[in-house]
């Protein structure tokens, strides 16, 4: 049983167990979240943008977890004295509580040094049976079509904010592409470039009979939904 907790903006805390994976921890946005409450093992980051890096740094070192990134992103949190798991995209990376895959994100990754961040990704996490693809900041892609051939995710956490990813529109053919039961809306109404029709994405998705779940990052404080 993994239990997904929404931060907001793109961060997410999956719990397992007493364990807990971070992803994305841009948690200074939403002050009602405490990271010193749960045991963060790992902590993944799509990619370089201080909206997806987050606090990874600050939290990694606090709670001794490791962050596994693309090799340019995890370089540059090792030379930040955090313990790293540098990767590149394609391949299967196990864990005590399961496994994950970084694939292709369309958009870009720089460093809040101004530092090239490597390609940016999108992650899937195989979690006790249980697939959740996070987009990470993409486009749609007809890539998704193979995702859902080969990984078959269960949970899509899909960007709507449009400007720097998909909107609406191109999120809800990516649930369609992805056929994922449960689709998550994440990056958007964060700031002012990123507004998007939330009850137009939700009813788009009803008429698509995909269960869309919109998790309120001000309620962080009850308990998670179960999955
Ligand atoms: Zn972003």
């Amino acid at each position: 049983m993994v239990d997904l907790k929404y931060i907001g903006h793109s961060a997410f805390e999956f719990k397992v167990g007493d364990k807990s994976i971070l992803v994305d921890p841009f948690v200074s946005h939403n002050p009602k979240y405490d990271y010193k409450k749960s045991n963060i093992v790992d902590i993944f980051v799509t990619h370089g943008h201080s909206d997806h890096l987050g606090e990874a740094i600050d939290i990694a070192k606090a709670k001794k977890a490791q962050i596994t990134a693309i090799a340019e992103v995890a370089t540059y949190c090792a030379n930040n004295k955090c313990k790293t798991r540098p990767v590149g995209l394609g391949s299967w990376l196990n864990y005590d509580w399961g496994r994950a895959i970084f694939l292709p994100a369309y958009h870009s990754s720089t460093l809040p040094d101004g530092s090239y961040g490597g390609v940016a990704a999108s992650i899937l996490f195989d979690i006790e049976g249980v697939r959740i693809f996070h987009a990470g900041d993409t486009c749609l892609t007809a890539d998704f079509k193979t995702y859902k051939e080969i990984y078959r995710p269960n949970i899509a956490l899909l960007p709507i904010g449009g400007t720097y990813t998909m909107d609406v529109e191109h999120a809800v053919v990516a649930a369609d592409w992805l056929g994922a039961k449960t689709v998550i809306p994440m990056h958007y109404n964060t700031f002012p470039e990123v507004q998007a029709d939330l009850n137009r994405f939700v009813q788009l998705m009803q008429i698509n009979n995909t269960n869309c779940a919109v998790l309120n990052p001000e309620q962080i404080d009850q308990e998670p939904a179960k999955k």
